[in-house]
């Protein structure tokens, strides 16, 4: 798709003709349809990869279609962003992608006079790109009202929570109306991020994601559908089917952890865990176990195996999934390190499809399927250990007299 073929006003087309832009980028054609949609998106895009005119383009044409000639009532669209530089980066896309319309774009950002800043916002602008600091400041003081923001755009939101803006940012939202348009755009995603982005989007978010891949091209990585109650059965197969092989096996929680070596002590395999109740002693023992492939078999959370390098692991199996797709890069990255090749797969229940879903997401693609029929479903259940009637027991069982 060329970008004379989108449905945009003919004077941001021709601006972007001018600035020699042909086709839109990854993150423009995932982002462009859904912003002029008026749906609210958290894209994962790092700078670079085009991710301003992203916003900027389609911001701009839906302002411009609102605009009421001659009514400057106000900041429509508040881009936060985490420092200056990035604000007047940010503030000069807007004003030439909106060049020849009548929307007028502003910056502010700290370390310099406020009084210019105010004049400049009292004659009206509709686009005000701000770091997160100085506007409060003006906020604050009564000096900038933004109840009529329609769209709000946090760019760099990991940047802005790691320089300590978060609170700003908070406070700021008490100030803008519910009803808006949000667009999050940062260029990793963490429990933190992903707490933020879901405090502040109140519609259906759509997830973009960077266009490389995060996940090594040596690692193959597939999902299979099982049941929460039949995973450990599966794992047992996996175990019993590669019994030279190394197993790293991941759970949500540390009970968890003890609950999948206690399903595998009961089919008689060996494993050990590693987690945060353990002793710092019995972890290192446990990992050089691990590590000289002693032990075959580590079922471990996620805390307790980052930034691990085990090498030869030739299974990492997500028994659950991660929580995060930054997690699940993380766990099937334990495996295939250097140029060795690993396979992971991750266990999905029906309640886990959701997680998957947003993990795909952010992966930019779907996770292969494996595939798994019935009858192999079936047969995986009753060749398993715990499974199996134990015949002797059966003999020693006293006949029950049948009752007259
Ligand atoms: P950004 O990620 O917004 O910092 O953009 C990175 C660079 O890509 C900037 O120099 C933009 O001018 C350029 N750029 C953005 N969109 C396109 C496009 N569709 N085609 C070519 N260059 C682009």
């Amino acid at each position: 798709m060329k970008f004379h073929e989108y449905n945009i006003s003919e004077e941001i087309k021709k601006n972007i003709a001018k600035l020699g832009y042909k086709k839109p980028t990854d993150i423009q054609f995932k982002s462009i349809p859904a912003i002029l949609k008026g749906e609210d998106v958290l894209a994962i895009a790092q700078t670079g990869t085009g991710k301003t005119a992203a916003f900027a383009i389609p911001i701009l044409n839906t302002l411009q279609k609102r605009k009421i000639k001659g009514r400057p009532d106000g900041v429509k669209c508040l881009v936060m962003t985490p420092t200056h530089e990035l604000a007047l980066q940010t503030e000069e896309v807007f004003k030439t992608l909106g060049k020849h319309t009548p929307i007028t774009s502003f910056s502010i950002h700290g370390g310099v006079d406020q009084d210019p800043q105010k004049e400049k916002l009292n004659k009206g602008v509709d686009v005000l790109v701000a770091t997160p600091g100085r506007l409060f400041d003006l906020v604050s003081q009564g000096a900038l009202d933004l109840k009529r923001v329609e769209i709000l755009v946090l760019d760099e939101a990991d940047h802005m929570l790691d320089l300590g803006f978060i609170k700003d940012i908070r406070d700021l939202m008490r100030h803008l109306p519910k009803k808006r348009q949000t667009l999050f755009f940062s260029a990793t995603i963490n429990e933190k991020i992903k707490k933020l982005a879901y405090s502040l989007v109140t519609n259906a978010i759509r997830i973009q994601v960077s266009p490389k891949d995060p996940v090594a091209k040596n690692i193959d990585h597939a999902v299979a559908f099982i049941e929460m109650d039949d995973k450990r059965f599966f794992l047992e197969n996996m175990i019993r089917n590669n019994p030279e092989s190394k197993l790293l096996i991941f759970v949500r929680t540390k009970v968890r952890a003890e609950r999948v070596k206690k399903a595998l002590d009961r089919v008689d395999l060996v494993s050990d865990t590693i987690h945060s109740d353990k002793l710092q002693n019995e972890r290192e023992a446990t990992m050089n176990n691990f590590r000289s492939g002693l032990l075959k078999v580590l079922i471990a959370t996620d805390v307790s195996a980052r930034g691990v390098d085990i090498p030869n692991v030739d299974f990492v199996i997500n028994y659950d999934l991660p929580d995060s797709s930054e997690n699940y890069v993380h766990r099937v990255g334990r495996t295939g390190r250097g140029d060795q090749k690993g396979k992971a797969i991750s266990f999905c229940s029906t309640e886990e499809k959701e997680i998957l879903e947003i993990i795909e997401q952010n992966l930019g693609k779907p996770v292969q399927r494996m595939e798994i029929s019935n009858n192999q479903y079936q047969h995986t259940l009753e060749i398993s250990k715990e499974k199996l009637p134990d015949w002797r027991a059966l003999m020693n069982e006293p006949v029950k007299k049948k009752k007259r």
